[in-house]
This record gives C-alpha cells, structure tokens and sequence, in this order.
C-alpha cells in the first residue's frame, strides 16, 4: 500500500491525503500569496494522488485577475490550493503549510523576491530569483 500524506485546514473541515509530490517547491513571495497566505511567502507545491477525505463541500474559489485560482475553507479562511484557470481541479497545488505529517519536500528556490516585503530576510542557503523560476 502506498504511503499517504494527510493534510488539513485550521478548523478540521477539509481533510485531504496525497501519495507523492512533485520535486520542486519553492518559496513565492509575489504579493498574491502574500495576501493569499497572510504571510511573508507562500509555499505551493503539486502532489500525486489527491484524495480529499472530507470538507469538500467547503472549499471556496477566488480567481483572481490574472485567471490563478486560489482555493481556501470557506468555514475558517485555511489557504489550501492553487492552480491556473482551465486546470483541472485535481491537479491543485497544495499550500504546504497545511500538511500534518513530515513531508518529504525540499525548498529549492525563493521566487519573485522582487515583491517581497521589506521587512522579510531572505534565506542564505536557498537560490533566489527576481521573479520565476529560470528553466
Ligand atoms: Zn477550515
Ligand atoms: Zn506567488
């Protein structure tokens, strides 16, 4: 049986598990996940196997100008998911933070540093580009 991952938001309503993800993570600091994570960066990152156990019912949408979608609990504002408009919702990022359970990702970029906050320092040891990632 495959490992599987569990994930939730802050109130418990959305639970989701994932079998794998995707090699690359990196730490975006472009105003949009900014304000979509309240926080100083937001870190996305693509899964395998997305099962969402329970909640479904309460994830809310926003698209935003640029046609990127952002998915949250609508009971407690938890940011879940990302994905560009005309991707199927299965194939959702996943907001990082909300697993559960140790993950087996690593951060290999800070991205759109060019719009981050002032008042953020950004990690030495991690490769940084001014806007996304090169290649
Ligand atoms: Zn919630
Ligand atoms: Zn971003």
């Amino acid at each position: 049986m495959n490992k599987k991952y569990q994930g939730s938001c802050l109130c418990g309503g959305v639970q989701f598990s994932v079998e794998g993800f995707s090699e690359q993570a990196a730490n975006c600091h472009c105003s949009m996940c900014r304000k979509f994570h309240g926080a100083a960066f937001g870190t996305l990152v693509g899964v395998r196997g997305l099962t969402w156990l329970s909640g479904r019912n309460l994830l809310k949408e926003f698209t935003a100008p640029n046609s990127t979608i952002r998915t949250f609990c609508m009971e407690c504002g938890s940011s879940l998911g990302f994905r560009v408009k005309g991707t199927p919702f299965e194939e959702i990022e996943l907001a990082i933070a909300t697993f559960d359970v140790k993950i087996p990702v690593t951060i290999k970029a800070q991205i759109y540093t060019n719009d981050k906050a002032n008042w953020c320092v950004l990690q030495k040891d991690i490769p940084a580009f001014d806007e996304g990632r090169l290649g």
